[in-house]
């Protein structure tokens, strides 16, 4: 093994403790694929109102209670509380930033969870927790050789990391991760000055569009920049639609750009060992499927009809995962034998939408709004086909679960589903999935008539399922591509 590194991981979202999409998932299974390789990496995220101390057994340090910290030429104060994120393997440590005002006293992470509307103080919320990153290194006098920044949240790490702590820091080297380039936390022109960065030049690589970008900050920062596909890579280079013009600022970076493809970790989704579905199962028992698709019916309240597919959808509800297919589609594609059940929460007119299309087909279809991880798990199983009709998708985990869980995928080919489903070829047996090119109502309906076709073949539709199950998709492919990037940067010979 190679020298193993000390590594700051930042993120706003690490699962278990706080989960809204994949962020979250990733930022539980990196950092433990990464101990697993030797390394010492420590996770620091915020605490939200919604974290229970008690449930995560989070307790104090002597050494990072109440410290200032400045939000423009406002003092906040800050506690850095312990934790810790486990699985019967290997245990990485996390620390989480308090603060009555900015974190505790608010239920949701990034909104209010009743009215959907965005806290107004994101700006002042993020500065302080990414300047509370810092100095709680600078407290602990743990200096790591490298901190490696997710999504806008973190962007200002790298830009305070290099200009005031520009001495403390000079040894790290600062990767910053994109996992979603349509949120770049873009904020009004006041909200610079709270940055606590003053020099025309600093100020210049932190706006966009006469606004205060945290992700631009990132980007203009930090010495590497990765995002979570090769694909999305080149299609958040390539593309202007958007990006709110961020492709110029990237592209100007493009040397320094790489696309790594998330993993799936095989601890948490795993149909042989999940404790959440019905009867657990592996590729030589996919016929124990039919235990959870009978239980997750039965939850959705839809009756079990004999070969009849069930599709599966489990999604934020918004433009960008394409429910609005759905429901443009919705009379063709419930003409069809097939089943329906989505879990899901987000836009209120997608929710409106998708009501209606219960309604009309009640045996059909049917939705549960919310989020439920452990009945996102028995999606995954008891589902035969999983939908994924994204404008675009950054890496996407889903149609890597689904794959593990024997579902088939029925994606669109964009960012990480180009890269990991790939359509099945009767003939020679190979491909994992259907997948679609434009995002067009009509080219879904076709990739799912394709599947129904393949679904009535059950030999056929087993070795789809089997091409799939059989993949590795485990998280320690990708994590060795990290360890490799850091080593590199390091100029470390591997
Ligand atoms: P994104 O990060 O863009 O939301 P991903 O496919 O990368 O999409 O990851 C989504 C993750 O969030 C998966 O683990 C998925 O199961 C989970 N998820 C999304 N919506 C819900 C929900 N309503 N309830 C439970 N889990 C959800």
């Amino acid at each position: 093994m190679a020298k193993p590194l000390s590594i700051l991981f930042v993120s706003s979202e690490v699962y278990p403790f706080a989960k809204t999409g994949g962020l979250a998932d990733v930022s539980y299974s990196l950092p433990l694929a990464l101990r697993e390789l030797g390394h010492d990496i420590r996770v620091m995220m915020p605490k939200y109102g919604s974290i229970s101390e008690r449930k995560n057994r989070i307790h104090e340090i002597n050494r990072l209670r109440d410290f200032a910290i400045m939000v423009g030429d406002v003092e906040s104060i800050a506690t850095v509380k312990s934790s810790a994120i486990t699985t019967s393997r290997s245990k990485v440590q996390a620390y989480i930033t308090t603060n009555q005002n900015y974190f505790e006293a608010n239920k949701g992470f990034y909104s209010d969870p009743i009215t959907g509307i965005d806290y107004p103080d994101n700006d002042e919320r993020f500065i302080f927790f990414n300047r509370t990153v810092l100095q709680t290194c600078i407290l602990l006098g743990w200096f790591p050789d490298i901190i490696h920044c997710n999504d806008w949240q973190t962007g200002l790490v790298p830009a305070i990391a290099r200009t005031d702590y520009a001495e403390e820091f000079k040894n790290a080297k600062i990767i910053y991760t994109i996992h979603n380039f349509g949120n770049q936390g873009s904020f009004p022109a006041s909200s610079l000055m709270k940055t606590g960065l003053t020099s025309p030049e600093d100020i210049a690589k932190i706006t966009h569009n006469d606004r205060l970008n945290f992700m631009k900050a990132g980007i203009a920062y930090s010495d590497q920049i990765t995002t979570v596909s090769p694909t999305y890579c080149a299609e958040i280079l390539r593309n202007e639609q958007s990006s709110n013009g961020l492709n110029e600022v990237l592209r100007s970076r493009g040397d320094d750009m790489l696309g790594i493809l998330d993993g799936v970790d095989l601890l948490t989704w795993n149909p042989k060992i999940d404790p959440f579905i019905a009867k657990n199962y592996d590729n030589l028992s996919v016929q124990d499927k039919i235990y959870s698709k009978e239980a997750l019916l039965h939850r959705f309240g839809l009756p079990m009809r004999s070969n009849t597919p069930l599709i599966g959808m489990i999604s934020r509800l918004n433009e960008q995962k394409g429910v609005r297919l759905i429901i443009e589609a919705a009379e063709q594609l419930f003409a069809e034998n097939l089943q329906f059940v989505l879990l899901g929460e987000g836009d209120p007119a997608l929710e409106a939408g998708l009501q209606e299309i219960t309604e009309r087909y009640p045996e059909k279809a049917s939705i549960k709004i919310g989020f439920d991880d452990e009945l996102a798990h028995l999606i995954e199983a008891g589902s035969d086909m999983f939908m994924m009709p994204s404008l675009y998708e950054p890496c996407g985990l889903n149609q890597q679960y689904s794959l593990v869980y024997g579902t088939v995928p029925i994606v669109r080919s964009t960012g990480g589903l180009a890269d990991t489903v790939r359509e099945f070829n009767p003939q020679k047996a190979d491909g994992n999935g259907f997948v679609f090119q434009n995002f067009d109502a009509q080219e879904m309906v076709s990739a799912v008539r394709r599947a129904l076709a393949m679904y009535s073949r059950q030999d056929v539709w087993s070795m789809v399922v089997q091409n799939g199950m059989t993949e590795d998709l485990s998280w320690s492919r990708s994590a060795k591509q990290y360890s490799e990037l850091y080593h590199n940067l390091m100029q470390i010979e591997i």
